[in-house]
């Protein structure tokens, strides 16, 4: 059961997006780098019958193994579910618009649903291609509110606003921060007030890198209960 309220972050067209409240801020807590533990210690399974809840990464493009694992452990430390790096696919075609040069987060989404066996688990896409959607001139990633497959995009996290090459930590950092958004919305999170909660909706990277790697507190309860219960409930049959 999922809600098709797609949730992305990118640049709303025409209008710029709404105004952020200030709003109680938390320290940030650590770089983005794969903290050790998560990549020594395996994370707890998660079992319904002998299925195991996972998040599954798969690699549209070449996205370095590195930033591929920075992404796997962040998830693994932050939303708290193991995650299984699978075979890299291609970006589907058929989600290239000719007329914009880019391709839909959406109907990558759409492909990934059916090509991968998602289980009870979750998906997540990680394109080098520029992605859009209907109504945003671009997105840096994009997923289902409540649903199991999101995409990200690193396309436009390497520069900065005036075009310049930003550093490699700063990169990993921006991609780290828009995978565990997109992640956090297939749990059901909605956009954040607080300019410093990961649920921040980023229309630039000046935005992205003014949130720091955390959830606010408000936040951070809802994507524990949401993660708690989902872990507790029976799976729902294949459909
Ligand atoms: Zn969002
Ligand atoms: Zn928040």
């Amino acid at each position: 059961m999922s809600r098709k309220t797609s949730k992305g972050t990118g640049s709303k067209l025409p209008t710029p997006p709404g105004q952020a409240r200030p709003a109680a801020v938390r320290t940030a807590p650590g770089p983005a780098e794969p903290p050790r533990e998560a990549r020594d210690s395996k994370p707890p399974e998660a079992e319904h019958g002998g299925a195991k809840f996972h998040l599954g990464l798969v690699e549209m493009g070449r996205i370095g193994e590195f930033a591929v694992r920075v992404v796997a452990a962040n998830i693994q430390a932050m939303i708290g579910i193991p995650v299984d790096i699978l075979p890299s696919m291609e970006i589907p075609p058929d989600a290239f618009q000719h007329h914009r040069q880019q391709y839909d987060a959406g109907l990558v989404i759409k492909h990934l649903k059916e090509m991968v066996d998602v289980q009870q688990g979750r998906i997540l896409g990680l394109v080098t291609a520029d992605l859009c959607s209907p109504i945003l001139t671009y997105v840096y990633g994009e997923a289902e509110v409540g649903g199991t497959v999101a995409v990200v995009s690193t396309f436009r996290l390497s520069q900065n606003e005036d075009g310049s090459p930003t550093t490699k930590e700063r990169y990993y950092e921006r991609l780290a921060k828009v995978a565990l958004h997109e992640v956090a919305h297939t749990f059901v999170l909605y956009h954040c007030d607080d300019p410093r909660c990961l649920m921040r909706f980023s229309p630039k990277v000046a935005t992205l890198d003014q949130i720091v790697l955390a959830f606010c507190d408000r936040c951070e309860f809802m994507l524990r209960e949401n993660v708690f219960q989902l872990y507790r409930r029976p799976p729902e049959p294949r459909r």
